[in-house]
């Protein structure tokens, strides 16, 4: 079954406020088995709304509308309403007592105009507003025939066949999660033909682009698969989103636990984390199960590795701290790399990297220690070295290891994605160093 959002509002489409209810709306659509197919952002315009709705109501068999339930001129949803379903406007005195009583608890005198709120079209259902003035409406209108004729949907949602749900509900985003989760969801679920359980599940990777990713896993990012997984890139993350869809939630689960299984086999290492986790929450782990503390210096990353990794709460038993090693001269005299080192490789170089490592090891007394130099860009450092070459050092107890990376982007890209790298390569140490697992 197919469902169409559509965002009302001006300052929507003028690019001066974020369409978020959208993207929560799908959410919340997918979770009842219902595909999200379309959204459409329109302005606060009548004939906009209506052109709008008429085709939203022809191709989808659940329409649901945000914004534009206010009291101001500019509300129309509840005309472009009626104008779909050819009826006209009517007094619902419940919602106007509630809005009187509203503005009553308030200590204020209720404006003429938000009588409006009021008034749904004749035969719709008012959906309760607990949190504010403007009531929902909940109503089906006649499915009209389009170009591609659907008469084989499965469609019931409650409605005799060839009919279209529509559902309107504020713009506001507390007022709509409110009134979702309190009337829309439970009264959609119970109309559903068939509960459907959607499960999903996030697996993220580091160290590969998605081509690359997606061709070591044959054929399950095929459309129509069952669970779907569809693979998304994202500040050099490659993220893996499967979506199941069962009879029941053990069974929707139990999909999703033997592809998860069968994309950690495929990719290993590659795979850092799942769900809300990232590099810093897994490299924090880390160090915990093995016990090993850990320091930083930067350059390059100018203290992003240090920010991301006091993102996560009790890091503090195992990072020592960080020293951003902006300049040269601070490389030497502060944190004490060697002056011919600097002069003969210069600062952005793999043995700088490593000395950087090794003095920071020292200095914070730390089991490890992380290290950044880099050129962010936009132009190329005064050696001649390319906008996004990094290198990162890595020091341990009995050695230390440097690797060299190149990113594309812009500065604040490179940065971001160097910190990443830093933060992998420690992973990559940690996950490989891990005493073996006791054999019973
Ligand atoms: P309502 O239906 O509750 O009257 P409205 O669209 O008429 O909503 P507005 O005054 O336009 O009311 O918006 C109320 C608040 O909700 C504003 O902060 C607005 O930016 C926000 N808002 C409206 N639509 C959206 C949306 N699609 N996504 C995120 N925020 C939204
Ligand atoms: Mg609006």
């Amino acid at each position: 079954m197919r469902a169409e959002i559509i965002a009302i509002g001006t300052e929507l489409v003028h690019g001066q406020k974020l369409d978020t209810n959208s993207a929560w709306l799908s959410r919340r659509v997918q979770e009842l088995g219902l595909e999200p197919t379309w959204h459409t952002t329109i302005p606060d315009d009548l004939e906009v709304m209506i052109a709008a709705l008429d085709l939203a109501r022809q191709r989808a068999d659940l329409v649901i509308v945000t914004g534009g339930l206010g009291p101001t001129l500019d509300d129309l949803t509840r005309e472009a309403l009626a104008r779909l379903a050819g009826v006209e406007l009517v007094l619902h005195e419940p919602s106007l007592r509630r809005i009187e009583e509203l503005f009553a608890r308030r200590g204020r005198p209720m404006p003429e105009r938000n009588r409006i709120q009021a008034m749904i079209p004749r035969g719709a259902e008012v959906i309760v507003n607990e949190l504010g003035t403007a009531p929902g409406i909940w109503m089906s209108v006649p499915r009209q025939p389009c170009g591609c004729p659907r008469d084989d949907s499965p469609l019931s949602l409650g409605l005799a066949k060839p009919r279209t749900l529509v559902i309107a509900l504020p713009g506001v985003p507390s007022e709509l999660f409110a009134m979702w989760e309190k009337e829309v969801r439970p009264r959609l679920q119970k109309q559903l033909p068939g509960r459907v359980v959607v499960r999903e599940q996030l697996l993220h990777c580091f160290g590969l682009g998605e081509s690359a990713i997606e061709a070591k896993l044959g054929d399950l990012t095929r459309r129509g698969r069952n669970p779907e997984v569809g693979i998304t890139a994202s500040d050099a993350v490659i993220t893996l989103r499967l979506v199941a869809r069962a009879a029941t939630e053990a069974e929707a689960l139990a999909l999703l636990q033997a592809d998860e299984a069968y994309i950690r086999q495929q990719l290993g290492e590659l795979v850092y984390g799942a769900g809300q986790e990232e590099l810093q929450h897994v490299v924090a782990s880390l160090l915990a199960t093995t016990g090993q503390t850990l320091a930083t210096a930067e350059s390059v990353t100018g203290g992003l590795l240090a920010s991301r990794l006091t993102q996560v709460p009790g890091i503090s038993k195992w990072y020592r701290g960080g020293l951003v090693a902006y300049q040269t001269p601070v490389k030497a005299d502060v944190l004490g790399v060697d002056k011919e080192l600097l002069d003969r490789f210069g600062a952005v170089s793999a043995a700088v990297a490593s000395a950087m490592a090794e003095r920071t090891r020292q200095l914070f007394a730390a089991d490890l220690a992380l290290s950044t130099t880099g050129v962010a860009g936009p132009d190329p450092d005064e050696r001649g070295n390319p906008v996004g070459l990094v290198y990162i050092g890595l020091a341990y107890p009995g050695g230390v290891h440097t690797c060299e990376v190149r990113w594309f982007g812009n500065r604040l890209e490179i940065q971001s994605r160097a910190a990443k790298s830093a933060l992998n390569e420690l992973r990559l140490h940690l996950l490989r160093r891990q005493p073996a697992p006791l054999r019973a």
